[in-house]
């Protein structure tokens, strides 16, 4: 850490990691950042986490791209781990921008020419600022001429979205995790905050301080149980069936609040009649919960005053990720536990911008706001805005566009800022497909395990060098500033975005990312009363805001939802198993996710110093019994097989994992975890299920 004495000068901005959005200020000496200070924000009062505070510096890695490349003749196309990124001319020659500009466009105009629309595809990025990702969308619908389009979303939070847009009519959180300081009770389910959202973890154990009773549901035990009233794990998979029975109790006992679903909701007698037969009795051998258990839980909930859930991808990664959300929603809307102070429904958003990037529409199925891409009222607006016909029919998500590869359906792709080389599931297929494609541009902050399957890279802009706007988990817009220049001929994502489109012969004449701004605030309604101006001088509003002079919402829905008739609507569902459930030769349960000190596939964390040391090598963590079992100390090598592929990597004993099960980061291409992981999908969300694969252990 330096002294803020000798600093140059300061910027202020917002983390680039996870979706809580800690503002921080970047001190600057010499064109590079000495330290970061965590800001008063509205999600983090100064806090920041080991990311936020140390994780600053890889824009500075040796691996930086500098100058656009171009594969070279005859260099095949791969995750080859004798390639260096840091010394790509072996793979790629460097360009100017005009080449590199002019065969990625040329390549992508080739295939549309020769093919037609949906021969290509885009996935944008929610590490991206809003602008840029609204420029994406808007080039892949109006110069691809498909709505081939999606982002991690498709990874993350899909199922919960499409759970929320059905039952309460909007994705989006109902209220802010401050609002937990209000709740008397907090269900945490399926996320583990510590680990993937530190900050708004401090908000839970503080809550939890003064009195608000938290219940931690989870199959593995967590860090944040310390600090529970109940911590209660459950068999993995097993949500729905956990959920039903909480839900028989409130019904069959009687707590339910009677007014609030006379008047705020539809389908109740439905979901009456459904949960029924589905006592905690019945439902114990599924989740593995003692029925006094459930009772508790479920009364707790039910007679709380004010309650809200949370949930991560434990809920959301599953093959009835979206029945799981729709029971959780169904929790709060039998209970009345929505529309008030210290209620409410909150899907811990996990990227930085992935709330703000689906809002731009950087979704297959819809336009920005969220209005499906076949309303012809709604794309006639965007038709008239872009002057452009849009398509109608809703494009690929991401595992279906690999799958539309390796099928020969898509051959070409514009890929910004994501890894799906680390991120998709069942990595050879996804890297095989990667292989196959005709053509493909990267545009990225390094030679990515992705980009080493690029035509073309382009070299793009890290967040500290860029500004732009990002909306976190709570809904909060907020301003990134540019604190330090870009290296080299690197240059700003939104300005690349549209030379590209240039080239594919659109009329693009943004001069700046607050003008694109301006552009969505034409057709998207959720931006009304907030403006680039305000956001520069509060630092954050959110949406939805309803005065320029008023602060935006925290919680919404007090006195409808938004649905055609205005009512939320109970969705029953029914306890499924997992697509491959575990058996007497796949006998252990492996979930993937992430660490403390590494964001997603790595690509930023793995370059910053502090991080890396911290957690330098891949780690698998399993209870102490099962290494016992194994007869393996704690760290030596561990060999992980599914039916899909093999990885070896470290032991890590960890008290809080149940017997029967194994978590593997996937951050770390040397074990990369998604080799293993299974691509079945949630058919609503079309989410993989990356929280539950069966696997076998052996020392290695
Ligand atoms: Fe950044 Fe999230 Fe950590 Fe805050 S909690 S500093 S937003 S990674």
């Amino acid at each position: 850490r330096g002294d803020s004495a000798c600093a140059e000068r300061k910027v202020d901005s917002v983390c680039p990691y996870c979706g809580v959005g800690c503002q921080l200020t970047y001190h600057v000496r010499d064109e590079r950042i000495l330290f970061v200070e965590g800001r008063n924000g509205p999600a983090n009062e100064n806090r920041l986490c080991v990311k936020g505070r140390f994780g600053f510096d890889y824009p500075n890695h040796r691996g930086r791209l500098t100058t656009p490349l171009i594969r070279r003749a005859g260099v095949p196309k791969g995750v080859d781990p004798a390639f260096d990124p840091a010394n790509p001319l072996s793979h790629f020659r460097p360009a100017s921008w005009d080449e590199a500009l002019d065969f990625a466009a040329a390549g992508l105009r080739r295939l549309l020419d020769t093919h037609g629309p949906g021969v290509l595809a885009g996935f944008g990025s929610a590490k991206c600022s809003n602008e840029e990702a609204w420029l994406f969308q808007k080039l892949v619908r109006t110069g691809f001429g498909s709505n081939n389009v999606d982002h991690c979303t498709r990874l993350c939070h899909a199922s919960s979205v499409a759970a929320l847009m059905e039952c309460i009519g909007s994705g989006a959180v109902t209220a802010s995790f401050m609002q937990a300081a209000h709740a008397d009770v907090v269900i945490l389910t399926g996320c583990n905050p510590t680990v993937n959202h530190p900050v708004a973890a401090t908000y839970f154990k503080q809550a939890a301080k003064r009195g608000t009773r938290l219940i931690v549901l989870d199959p593995r035990g967590l860090v944040l149980g310390h600090h529970a009233h109940r911590m209660v794990r459950f068999t993995p998979g097993s949500d729905v069936a956990l959920f039903n029975a909480m839900l028989n109790v409130i019904v069959g006992e009687g707590l339910c609040d009677r007014d609030f679903i006379a008047a705020r909701t539809e389908g109740f007698e439905a979901l009456a009649a459904h949960v029924a037969p589905l006592t905690p009795e019945a439902m114990a051998p599924l989740c593995g919960v003692a029925p006094d258990e459930i009772r508790a839980i479920a009364r707790l909930y039910a007679t709380a005053e004010r309650a809200m859930i949370f949930w991560g991808m434990g809920i959301s990664q599953h093959v009835h990720g979206t029945d799981n959300a729709r029971c959780l929603i169904a929790l709060a809307l039998a209970t009345g536990h929505v529309g008030r102070p210290g209620t409410g429904l909150h899907p811990l958003r996990g990227q930085n911008n992935v709330q703000g990037a689906s809002d731009a529409g950087l979704i297959p199925m819809v336009l920005p706001d969220y209005r499906p891409v076949g309303d012809a009222q709604y794309r006639a607006a965007f038709e008239e805005l872009w002057a452009t016909p849009l398509p109608a029919e809703p494009g690929l998500t991401v595992v279906e566009t690999m799958d539309a590869i390796a099928a020969g359906r898509v051959r070409g792709m514009y890929i910004l800022g994501e890894n799906p080389a680390m991120s998709d599931p069942d990595l050879h297929h996804t890297r095989a497909a990667l292989a196959r494609l005709e053509h493909l541009v990267v545009q990225d902050l390094f030679v990515t395990e992705t980009a080493q399957f690029a035509d073309v890279i382009l070299p793009a802009s890290a967040w500290p060098e860029k500004d732009g706007t990002v909306t976190n988990t709570n809904r909060q817009i907020q301003l990134g500033r540019a604190a330090v220049p870009l290296p080299g001929e690197a240059r700003p994502d939104w300005w690349i975005l549209q030379q590209l489109a240039r080239c594919l012969g659109l009329d693009w004449q943004y001069a700046h990312p607050r003008e694109v701004f301006a552009e969505m605030k034409r057709a998207m309604r959720s931006l009304d009363h907030i403006d680039w101006a305000r956001l520069e001088r509060e630092g954050a509003v959110t949406t939805p805001c309803p005065a320029e002079d008023a602060p935006g919402k925290d919680v919404v829905f007090d006195d409808r939802f938004p649905t055609a008739s205005g009512r939320a609507r109970f969705r029953p569902t029914v306890p499924l198993p997992p697509d491959e459930p575990v058996d007497a030769a796949w006998p252990t349960v492996l979930i993937t996710g992430r660490q403390l000190e590494h964001w997603h596939t790595g690509a930023m964390t793995r370059r910053s110093a502090v991080l890396d040391a911290l957690e330098p090598a891949a780690v698998a963590t399993l209870a102490p019994a099962e290494l016992t079992r194994l007869g393996l100390a704690p760290g030596a090598a561990l060999s992980i097989e599914t039916r899909r592929g093999r990885i070896t990597l470290a032991a890590r004993a960890d008290p809080l994992m149940p017997a029967g099960m194994v978590f593997v980061p996937f951050c770390y291409v040397e074990a990369a975890a998604n080799l293993l992981t299974n691509p079945a999908l949630d058919p609503y969300g079309k989410i993989p299920e990356f929280k539950y694969a069966a696997c076998r252990l052996a020392p290695a």
